[in-house]
């Protein structure tokens, strides 16, 4: 009898590949996708480390998945990726119902493993080797990448994919658990990034982000030539069919001239930079050993702006590192006034096992101080962003169309559950889910002219009516509004209606504490197929 699949993934980009990656490598053995963990004959959970809220949320759904464990032994209850890692025999310890744990260096394995474990194999522990446990090289073999063949049906669109270039990480910073979990920091060959581009391009992507830690660190060296990521870019940029290109996360010290350089003359890549500052207080950035200087970094950010007068740049911040006075603070808040970020993900620091800031620097600032001064450098964010935003009312934009905008994704899930959107009721990705299997023909007509959501070149977020066979395809948008999160608009050529102005409330970006949370829908959830004439 056929077997299924519910997954849950937490965290970081790298694990929504990870995710489209095992859920693949299951398909390929005859596994479908469950619409809800009842269905379901295995039930895994892609975790993250980064913070404790993020393992706090993956304990609890351990405990609520439970009770299915007890109603149904054989159910499979796996924990993937980053936690998994970190915690190791640990996870078992506080949830014994657990069967598998492994690492995100041993993800290849996963089949194997569940069919072990369904032979009645008892439960299984895969994980890589401890960052002190052996040579680099020893240590870097036992994170094996796993790339093997891509399920367009598994990506949060088919026509978006994320192409990993990098594994693990060499930074250390001091707060920060990634080299401890992903292991040393590893490139894959230019030509077999390019040839996985290429596939996907052939399967129907029209935007491919590239991954890894410190994406912008990339460096392959062979037959005497040296690759770096303006060289990838550049291989990228070539390919027919590619509409976009991206790339996440970038280190400030990496940002070169020859990059900065490829973002402005490659036509096809996006004007967006994700470079991650942490702090506005060199003090600080010391004591987290980021390895540069805030002068440094807002020289880098002059280069960017000379050249790319119009790129977005997005930072990443952390509030309440060790020690952090109210004037390290202050510098902070400084920097969001003037360096016009296009949004920032604002984080509390939370202690990680196994760090040195965690091993040799108290976490002494007070929870609520915490608190209050992520409050205050959201709120400078936000002002910053929606002064960002005001000058795009007026301009046409070029946008990727991604699919239903939040707002209409909510409503279609609920039209089709007949309102049962209780506490207690599906997930909206599982009534998305149920929805499609539902009601196909409501939710896939083509010319419904719904509420929709894209991203320009410069990687704003635009909402705009239109119809749902747009999606997927670039379209020019007339901005007419702007919120600090998001624009709104009409499409150029007339085809939908006028949009509402009253925006979306901060779906996007605004920092929230507990960074991104994912889930992988069921195969063609609430999005129309990309048929021909889309
Ligand atoms: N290398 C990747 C992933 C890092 S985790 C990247 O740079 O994006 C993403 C963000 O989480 C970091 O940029 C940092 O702002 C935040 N972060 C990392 N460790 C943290 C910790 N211990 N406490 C709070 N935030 C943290």
């Amino acid at each position: 009898m056929t077997k299924r699949l519910w997954i849950e993934t937490v965290g970081c980009q790298m694990n929504v590949l990870d995710s489209e990656l095992v859920v693949a490598a299951l398909r390929r053995q005859g596994w479908e996708m469950a619409r809800t963990t009842a269905e379901a004959d295995a039930v895994f959970y892609n975790t993250c480390s980064v913070r404790q809220h993020a393992e706090d949320k993956i304990y609890s759904a351990l405990g609520r998945i439970r009770q299915e464990k007890l109603a149904r032994p054989d159910l499979v209850v796996g924990v993937l990726g980053c936690m998994a890692q970190k915690d190791q025999e640990l996870v078992r310890k506080r949830a014994p119902w657990v069967d598998l744990v492994v690492g995100p260096g041993q993800l290849h394995r996963v089949p194997g493993l569940v069919a072990d474990v369904l032979a009645g194999g008892g439960p299984r522990l895969e994980v890589s080797l401890d960052r002190t446990g052996g040579s680099r090289d020893a240590i870097a073999r036992s994170f094996e990448s796993y790339d093997p063949d891509r399920d367009p049906g598994m990506r949060p669109t088919p026509f978006q994919a994320f192409v990993r270039t990098q594994t693990g990480c060499d930074k250390f910073c001091a707060f920060c658990v990634v080299p401890h979990v992903r292991g040393p920091e590893q490139a894959r060959a230019p030509e077999t990034i390019l040839a996985e581009a290429r596939r996907l391009v052939a399967e129907g992507c029209r935007e491919i982000t590239l991954i890894g830690q410190t994406v912008n660190s990339y460096r392959w060296s062979a037959g005497g030539r040296t690759w770096r990521l303006a060289d990838l870019l550049a291989l990228l940029d070539g390919l027919d069919g590619l509409d976009r290109i991206r790339f996440v996360t970038n280190y400030p010290r990496d940002m070169t001239d020859d990059l900065i350089h490829a973002v402005r003359d490659l036509p096809k890549v996006a004007h967006y930079l994700h470079v991650p500052a942490q702090h506005g207080s060199d003090a600080v950035l010391t004591r987290m050993k980021r390895g540069y200087l805030i002068g440094e970094y807002m020289e880098m950010l002059g280069r960017v702006r000379e050249r790319i007068p119009e790129a977005a740049v997005t930072s990443d911040f952390i509030v309440g590192f060790c020690g952090e006075t109210d004037a390290e603070f202050q510098a902070t808040l400084d920097l969001v006034h003037t360096a016009g970020f296009k949004n920032s993900f604002i984080f509390k620091y939370s202690p990680r096992p196994g760090t040195k800031a965690f091993d040799r620097q108290p976490d002494d600032v007070p929870e609520e101080v915490k608190k209050e001064r992520h409050r205050l450098l959201l709120d400078a964010q936000t002002e910053a962003s929606l002064a960002g935003n005001l000058p795009f009312i007026g301009t046409r934009r070029q946008v990727l169309v991604e699919g239903l905008s939040a707002r209409d994704e909510r409503r279609e899930a609920r039209a089709v559950d007949g309102g049962a959107g209780a506490a207690d009721g599906p997930t909206a990705t599982e009534a998305a889910g149920k929805a499609v299997a539902d009601a196909p023909d409501r939710v896939m007509q083509p010319d419904r002219v719904l509420q929709l959501t894209g991203r320009t070149m410069c990687d704003r977020i635009v909402v705009f009516d239109a119809p749902l066979r747009l999606v997927g395809r670039l379209v020019d948008v007339d901005i007419k509004a702007a919120g600090a999160w998001s624009l709104a608009g009409d499409v150029a050529d007339g085809l939908a209606d006028a949009v509402p102005l009253d925006l979306p409330a901060a779906a996007e970006g605004g920092g929230c504490d507990a960074g991104p949370v994912y889930q992988i829908a069921p195969p063609a959830a609430v999005r129309p197929p990309l048929g021909p004439g889309a």
